[in-house]
């Protein structure tokens, strides 16, 4: 599933929830810790029988799909539960608002990222070149802006992006292809995102996810990363001919993807 050939790094996988969640799996050893496990259902068959401890759960909003199964894991298996200060996580021990470090057992070490938009206290956690980034940034998309406003969004995105571009992106959700269709859209003559609509076709064919992508591939194809580019600042200008700054632009096309 990884890239990264580095011993020490753990081995990441998808344990698929809901109609199009992935809860990420991370283990080393014994140990293992999940990202957002909506669903504790999975996660236990993925835990039976294979003799892993789950040593901790990362929660990175609030959302049912993200924490709904947080609970029921706490009570079989006491993990240690990582989350936003700033919102309500069913369990929640060890609250974060971003800045921080944190040290899973056998894992390693965690910078945590505040990422809001998507969420007021919305975080991200990255691990050496890996990004668990909820549903801020997804495959060619990006969250819905429930509680933050476009500012807060784009700024977080931008900070993203800022990332190496072999950072690996592990996203919440398996929406690449339907926000693909949008990247096309809005920009019908980047040969980049041409390129990833057959790839991510033949991925989904083979019944492989989409994820992890990578930040580099993600400047490339994703138009939420991509506000200073002409051809999406011209594209978001034929929605809101006032849109001008990097945010106007970042608005404009959030507002057309809502109705795409
Ligand atoms: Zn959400
Ligand atoms: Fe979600």
């Amino acid at each position: 599933m990884t890239a990264s050939s580095d011993p020490e790094a753990f081995a990441v996988r998808p344990i698929p929830a809901f109609r199009d969640n992935y809860v990420w799996l991370l283990r080393r050893g014994d140990r293992a810790a999940v990202v957002d496990p909506g669903d504790a259902a999975p996660v236990e068959a993925a835990l039976a029988g294979s003799g892993l401890r789950l040593a901790a759960i990362l929660v990175t909003h609030h959302h049912a799909d993200h924490q709904g199964g947080v609970e029921r894991l706490v009570a079989g298996h006491g993990a240690a539960v990582f989350g936003p200060a700033a919102e309500s996580i069913t369990g929640l021990s060890r609250p974060l608002s971003g800045g921080e470090r944190i040290e899973i057992a056998g894992l390693g070490g965690f910078a945590v990222l505040a990422v809001p938009g998507h969420t007021r206290g919305h975080l991200a956690y990255l691990a050496g070149r890996r990004l668990f980034c909820g549903d801020t940034l997804f495959g060619a998309g990006c969250g819905r802006l429930f509680e933050g406003t476009p500012a807060q969004m784009a700024d977080s995105l931008a900070r993203l992006a800022a990332l190496p571009d072999d950072t690996e992106v592990y996203c919440a959700h398996e929406y690449t292809e339907a926000n693909l269709r949008f990247a096309a859209a809005v920009e019908p003559d980047n040969p980049a995102i041409r390129r990833r609509i057959a790839e991510a076709a033949a991925m989904r064919a083979r019944g492989e996810p989409t994820l992890p992508s990578t930040i580099g591939l993600e400047k490339a194809t994703n138009p939420f990363l991509r506000c200073d580019e002409p051809a999406v600042i011209a594209a978001a200008q034929r929605r809101d001919p006032a849109a001008a700054s990097a945010v106007e632009v970042f608005a404009a096309i959030r507002a057309w993807r809502n109705e795409f």
